[in-house]
């Protein structure tokens, strides 16, 4: 490739990984003033379907593109790795990306282990809280898997859908995987199977012949599922024709956001045992565990007891990540987030069902810079960062401006290679207590 070109226009920050040839095209990624770029070189009428900025030397044109949707859509269809797919029967993992620049750290930890990753996974109401797009969220996944070439293939899972009108919004963005959420009908078994089937039904219409993924989770209700819940739900709806991938049962115990299980272990091994088993009765689709992220304690049962056929979620926790990182690198800023959270708390903690104790948690004035970070070890403090992002991406100043968000993703642009570590080694710690196997090292002669 020729990089003298690059070299001529001051472009140094080259992501190594990303350069992929194409017959006589060659695309990148850079980053320009801090600001990532696709870089596209070689045949005219290629670069001439991308939207940007024409440099014409006399080593030949290339073009300095912005990571728009526009481009996004172009870069699918060249480069069909970064477009997500179904995943079917294989076990998956879950890797929520609130702030849509995680998902390099992600692929880091993940391609070192054999599961699938759903890089995009978002619900409707999170999308409420982050103030993205479904087309955001889709277009983030797809540069993040250009950027680092992961080409093993990812699924993009529309979470918590409630509406045919949730449906119609996320398969038109792209998704390819649809969790339908039937919570509202939960009172009356009958309204629950009439709801999803009719969900089903409208997705079978909109994605005509093509693929999907789809999920009923009722993990969001107020008792465990039982077994003839299970039972019921599964069989009506096989009955109609809904050809389920995976099912959410809520679980014996506490799946807080953020933290580790808390219940009997051996009491949440038998609920699994039994689910899993009328899983396996019924056609084998897979179990989801919801909330599923820092679950350490319960990990090795989940990968027992499931034999490995699962779908695991997260997201908060690689928020958390985030945090973390502006807590080492940025204290007084940390510090700012940190006040203005503990002032959000009780307002926001009501849709969630959290125990959180903040009396528990450190005054940030008494700490040290070096030992902010270790907050995020601790589970009240983490508990305060998790529930009030929404707060923390929306909160404005009195000229309208956002107080926050910006500072933060300029932060986490700038020390992205930290970020990307603490993603890679927290949810490597994940997947690895999961017990999911280990791809074999390519050796390089
Ligand atoms: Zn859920």
């Amino acid at each position: 490739m020729n990089f003298q070109l690059l070299n001529k226009l001051q472009i140094k920050d080259i992501y190594k990984n990303s350069v992929t040839k194409i017959q006589d095209t060659t695309l990148l990624l850079v980053k320009k003033d801090s600001i990532k770029k696709l870089v596209v070189m070689g045949n005219r009428t290629i670069l001439d379907k991308f939207e940007g900025e024409i440099t014409d030397l006399e080593e030949g044109a290339l073009k300095i593109c912005d990571l728009i949707s526009n481009n996004a859509e172009i870069l699918r269809d060249m480069c069909p790795f970064t477009k997500p797919v179904p995943i079917g029967m294989q076990s998956g993992f879950g890797f929520g990306d609130r702030l849509g620049n995680a998902t390099v750290g992600h692929i880091k930890a993940v391609k070192k282990f054999k599961i699938i990753p759903i890089f995009a996974q978002q619900s409707i109401r999170e999308l409420s809280r982050t103030g993205r797009t479904p087309q955001e969220v889709i277009d983030s996944a797809a540069w993040a898997v250009f950027e680092d070439h992961f080409v093993d293939g990812y699924g993009a899972d529309a979470d918590h859908l409630k509406t045919l009108r949730d449906i119609e919004v996320m398969a038109n963005a792209g998704f390819t995987m649809f969790t339908i959420d039937p919570s509202d009908y939960i009172e009356n078994r009958d309204e629950v199977i009439k709801h999803v089937v009719k969900m089903y039904n409208y997705l079978k219409e909109l994605k005509g012949d093509a693929a999907f993924d789809f999920e009923v989770s009722v993990d969001e209700t107020s008792y465990p599922t039982t077994a003839e819940d299970h039972i019921f739900i599964i069989r009506k709806l096989r009955e109609s024709g809904v050809n389920v991938t995976s099912l959410a049962p809520r679980f014996v115990g506490q799946f807080q956001k953020g933290i580790d299980y808390i219940g009997n272990i051996e009491l949440f091994r038998k609920h699994l045992v039994e689910h899993c088993n009328i899983a396996k009765d019924n056609g084998g689709y897979k179990l989801s565990i919801h909330s599923g992220s820092d679950k350490f304690s319960v990990y090795p049962v989940i990968g027992e007891v499931t034999e490995g056929n699962i779908h695991v979620k997260t997201a908060g926790t690689s928020y958390l990540e985030a945090i973390k990182t502006v807590a080492e690198t940025s204290p007084d800023f940390y510090r700012e987030l940190h006040n203005f959270a503990l002032k959000r708390f009780e307002k926001d903690r009501a849709s969630y069902h959290v125990t959180t104790d903040l009396r528990r948690i450190p005054d940030v004035k008494d700490l040290k810079d070096s030992e902010l970070p270790e907050l995020m070890n601790q589970i009240d403090a983490r508990q305060l960062m998790h529930i009030t992002y929404g707060s923390v991406l929306n909160a404005k100043d009195k000229n309208g401006e956002l107080l926050y968000k910006n500072r933060l993703m300029k932060i986490l642009n700038e020390y992205e290679d930290i970020y990307y570590k603490h993603l890679d080694s927290h949810l490597s710690k994940h997947l690895e207590k999961l017990g999911v196997e280990r791809k074999q090292r390519v050796k390089f002669k």
